[in-house]
């Protein structure tokens, strides 16, 4: 099985299945379906495509996992456009966890991945309205609901700068992160999370993604979760983490969603344009997700086909 957040990932779950369900290893699953995410310029928080920070440059973050032992990440690079790829080559060729902003460029170069332009024409447009409507980065949380006029809204329940997306799924200004568990044939788990973080942030500013525990965490013995939304929410309960412990100690992955979900709305105040989503996965393969609010939508293939699913629970109704 490969489950991804948002529906746009049902296209990047269907272009790794074919290899996943032939006995692939679930890590080439996870960073295909990030690949297919980091190439397409209609999601907007995610590689090319994804809005820029507050001066204009597109900088992505990304880790990948297959258990505590093995895991890798990058933070900041603004030439490369696979995170996901460059993250399993810190996780496969270095004895370090996380590589961070040119260096990690350097990295990617060192290891023969191509450089690529991150900033795709709609995303400039979008930051030059943003800097003509008094875009400030240090206000930047706020600002970025502004950011999206009328006429950049699509036709789907959210506010899409890119077209429509799914009835019953906002986007929640742009928290596209993507995030992907699989479970091979032969019960092997592997996770990836890749993004291009929130629109208009202060440059430098790295959320949950490519930090193991808060976007992403995989113990085979225990699950694996993944997250998207706020990311300083999510890392204010490290909250991957706290979903799998939480399956460790016998929740099912609803409940362990859950309680993260609820953690992050215990100790952290919510506000209208925050959004915070866990997805949890048994070593079984059973899969839920938990959120703050309705309007994201979890993508899920497996043998018995796709599927697109709201959260199983929520904890505010607003
Ligand atoms: N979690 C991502 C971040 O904070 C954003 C997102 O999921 O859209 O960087």
């Amino acid at each position: 099985m490969i489950a991804s957040t948002w529906s746009f990932a049902e296209r990047c779950n269907e272009a790794a299945w074919p290899a996943l369900a032939a006995g692939g290893d679930p890590m080439d699953a996870v960073v295909e379906a990030c690949r297919v995410a980091e190439e397409d310029p209609s999601i907007d928080s995610v590689g090319f495509g994804g809005l820029p920070d507050a001066d204009g440059a597109v900088t992505v973050d990304a880790c990948v996992m297959r258990s505590p032992a093995s895991c890798g990440g990058v933070c900041a690079m603004r030439r490369h456009l696979h995170a996901a790829r460059v993250a399993r080559l810190v996780m496969e060729r270095t004895s370090h966890h996380l590589i961070a902003g040119d260096a990690a460029d350097r990295f990617a170069e060192r290891h023969g991945v191509e450089a690529r332009e991150l900033v795709a024409p709609a995303a400039r447009e979008a930051w030059e309205r943003w800097r003509a409507g008094g875009g400030d980065g240090e206000a930047s949380r706020q600002v970025r609901d502004r950011a999206l006029r009328p006429e950049d809204r699509g036709p789907g329940s959210g506010g899409a700068l890119f077209g429509a997306h799914a009835a019953g799924e906002s986007r929640w200004r742009h928290h596209d992160t993507i995030g992907t568990i699989a479970i091979g044939s032969d019960g092997r788990m592997a996770g990836a999370c890749s993004t291009s973080g929130v629109p208009y942030k202060l440059p430098g500013r790295v959320g949950d993604s490519p930090i193991v525990g808060h976007g992403l965490y995989v113990d085979p013995a225990a699950g694996a979760a993944t997250a998207t939304g706020t990311g300083e929410l999510i890392s204010s309960a490290c909250g991957a983490f706290l979903a799998v412990e939480c399956m460790r100690r016998g929740a099912s992955p609803l409940e362990a969603a859950h309680e993260a979900v609820a953690r992050i709305a215990a100790v952290r105040a919510i506000e209208p344009h925050h959004q915070a989503v866990i997805v949890a996965v048994a070593p079984d393969g059973r899969v839920a997700a938990a959120a703050l609010r309705q309007g994201f939508l979890l993508a899920v293939r497996t043998p018995a086909g796709a599927r697109l699913e709201p959260p199983g629970a929520t904890v505010r109704d607003d």
